[in-house]
């Protein structure tokens, strides 16, 4: 075979015979086979009937690849990477418009009901974020905590209004120092709420 009929073939200007396809596979050591791009699968519908006899009708394709139970698409798996193990994360816009992960964990049950969850608070709340939640809560204790009276503040407090008064000097004297000696040390900075 000429290298102008080769030339002819490659642009595409005439159209190789079986023969000549033969010819140039063995030339190059390969199959003709090789000549054809692995046709791509196309994927027909399968009619819906075909692979099932006449009073079994299925509705889901027998040979489908597609998962039965699909996760919500804010649901995602994660493959194991270094220290963090496989597990779920949740992806949700909260009431102020942000896009917020949540990590939860092993459990894909877990992350679906967690999604939901999350959805319908949104839905309930308007203008519900869990970020903004956090930041209110940790406000919350750090005012309480401002208020809060040490063991040690409440102490003195006590000893000074009372036991000075109702007791005798020695007896007073001893309570301060079982407080200083034995209180304080342990306790005295602990809030005396808690
Ligand atoms: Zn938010």
């Amino acid at each position: 075979m000429g290298f102008v009929t080769v030339s002819r073939i490659e642009n595409d200007h005439i159209s190789p015979t079986v023969a000549m396809l033969e010819k140039l596979a063995r030339a190059l050591g390969i199959s003709v086979r090789e000549f054809f791009p692995p046709a791509r699968r196309i994927k027909r519908r399968r009619p819906e009937v075909a692979m099932v006899d006449e009073n079994t009708q299925r509705t889901r394709d027998p040979w489908s690849t597609k998962k039965k139970d699909p996760a919500p698409r804010g649901v995602h798996r994660f493959d194991r990477r270094g220290e963090r193990p496989a597990g779920w994360q949740i992806l949700f816009t909260c009431g102020q418009h942000h896009r917020h992960k949540e990590w939860i964990g092993p459990g894909k049950s877990d992350a679906i009901k967690a999604w939901h969850s999350r959805k319908n608070r949104v839905h309930d709340e308007p203008g519900w974020c869990p970020r903004e939640e956090q930041r209110q809560l940790e406000a919350t204790r750090r005012a309480r905590e401002a208020q809060a009276v040490t063991v040690r503040q409440y102490a003195e407090q006590w000893l000074t209004a009372h036991v000075a008064h109702e007791y005798r000097e020695r007896t007073a004297e001893q309570y301060r120092s079982t407080f200083k000696h034995h209180v304080y040390p342990a306790f005295g900075e602990c809030l005396s709420g808690s």
